[in-house]
């Protein structure tokens, strides 16, 4: 086992991992921009290396400033968190040339998975439901319409290397299908440096479904059952659950053994998560996330496991802790993400936290680096904390977060908790039935923003 990790992030995920590391014995340490002098993932590591100014270009995504703190204070290997450099491949190629050992999967698994069109096909290939949709790549507008035109609209353009909800873009009809093509690339070449698209059957009432997998790298894997993450604002998740309210137990079964036996096949390492939307019974994949989620711990409340100890046991050579046998489901689990954000328009709103006071009780568990007086600096992402509750049912579930809500205090800056607040009102949240679009449609009505 190691004697003492890095962790290439910082928030709440970097305090995370430090929490796992302590609690196996193993030493972390924490880096950090100028801004960051004063966090609490530097506060609570056992060693602290200021990489640089407070860009993330040059301090969080610096591989020369990480590999250099890692040789400064001896850390034998890297956690990434997510985001980052967590899906990096260049990076874990680096890592792995400095004789350091990555958490997480190999640079080539990474590299498969990054690149949407390859990672399609290479499900494909494994026995995975995919979405219909173009052969690969599309590089004209007339080849787009073509398909549009076979698949029928609505259709989907995706960069393939996009991510975190951009380079997606819908064409209802023909007549969308230049300026979505056009704008699909745009955004791909802007923001990952790679213009190609594909294009998929637009799903109009799907849930988005994600099955968590982990592999040993040898060939064995196992899945911790699913994740609904339905509910999105601009393609991004504000409130997940596990077990899947709408997924029977043959269902799970079914899919997760799907997806366990195909990165087993690939000799997939640690985490990953199988993410597909959910329509009228079928699972179509979208992409696969070869990191830890910000989610996870719904999934590590229902099957009562700690996914970054076993990502770090897997890394350090050692087996998996649990075999598919030992992990059976027990209650249900909300997260709801807690961002320093403005409603209605969730505009951005860092600042100094007057106070800070965390839920707490039976089920309830908050993943957050604020603390009373900390300023959130405003370069960063926006998510501030994660309350995951854990009950016996759903609606135990829910009434939880009904009431640790209500104990959370976040003064100084504005969150989305209001949001969660109304939510917790609606019949389609309390009953389960919504789909990827509910909260777009839910916020128009409702906040008049988007
Ligand atoms: P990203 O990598 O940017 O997160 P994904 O491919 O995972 O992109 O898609 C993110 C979200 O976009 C999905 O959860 C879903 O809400 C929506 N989406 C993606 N593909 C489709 C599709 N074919 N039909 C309908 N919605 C889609």
């Amino acid at each position: 086992m190691f004697n003492k990790i890095l962790i290439a992030n910082r928030g709440e995920i970097a305090l995370r991992v430090v929490r796992a590391a302590r609690e196996m014995g193993i030493a972390s340490v924490a880096v950090h921009s100028t801004a960051d002098s004063d966090a609490m993932h530097v506060r609570m590591a056992d060693e602290s290396v200021c990489i640089g100014p407070p860009s993330s270009t040059q301090s969080y995504l610096s591989v020369p400033a990480i590999i250099a703190a890692c040789e400064v204070t001896g850390a034998e290997a890297i956690h990434p968190g997510y985001g980052f450099l967590s899906e990096n491949a260049g990076f874990v190629q680096v890592v792995e040339d400095h004789g350091l050992t990555f958490i997480g999967p190999t640079a080539e698994h990474i590299r498969v998975m990054g690149d949407k069109i390859t990672a399609k096909d290479t499900m494909k290939k494994l026995g995975v439901p995919c979405v219909p949709g173009s052969e690969g790549g599309v590089a004209s507008v007339e080849e787009a319409k073509k398909i549009g035109e076979e698949f029928g609209y609505p259709v989907i353009i995706k960069a393939t290397a996009g991510g975190g909800g951009r380079g997606m873009k819908v064409a209802q009809n023909a007549e969308e299908m230049e300026k979505a093509f056009l704008t699909a690339r745009a955004e791909g070449k802007a923001n990952f440096g790679n213009d190609e698209v594909y294009i998929e059957k637009y799903l109009t009432t799907p849930r988005h479904i994600e099955i968590q997998v982990f592999g040993d790298g040898k060939g064995r894997a196992v899945h911790l059952g699913e994740r609904d993450c339905s509910l999105q604002r601009r393609h991004q998740k504000v409130f997940e659950e596990a077990p899947g309210p709408s997924i029977s137990a043959e269902e799970r079964a079914a899919i997760g053994k799907t997806c366990a036996d195909a990165v087993a096949r690939i000799n997939y390492t640690g985490a990953g998560t199988i993410e597909f939307l959910y329509e009228n019974g079928e699972f179509y994949f979208i992409e696969m996330n070869t990191r830890l989620q910000v989610e996870h711990p719904v999934t590590e409340a229902i099957f009562d496991v700690d996914l970054v100890r076993e990502q770090i046991r897997v890394a350090a050579g050692m087996e998996m802790s649990f075999q598919q046998e030992d992990l059976q489901i027990n209650g249900h689990a909300i997260e709801v993400r807690i961002n320093a954000e403005k409603l209605p328009n969730f505009a951005p709103c860092p600042g100094r936290i007057t106070q800070y006071h965390a839920p707490g009780g039976l089920g309830v568990r908050m993943d957050s680096a604020l603390y009373d007086g900390y300023s959130i600096p405003p370069y960063y992402d926006s998510l501030i904390g994660k309350l995951i509750v854990h009950g016996r049912d759903r609606p135990e579930a829910l009434a939880r977060l009904n009431r640790a809500l209500g104990e959370l205090i976040v003064d100084g800056v504005d969150t989305t908790v209001p949001l969660f607040h109304a939510l917790l009102q609606e019949e389609d949240v309390l009953t389960g039935g919504y789909n990827i679009h509910w909260l777009e449609h839910w916020l128009e009505t409702n906040l008049g923003g988007s």
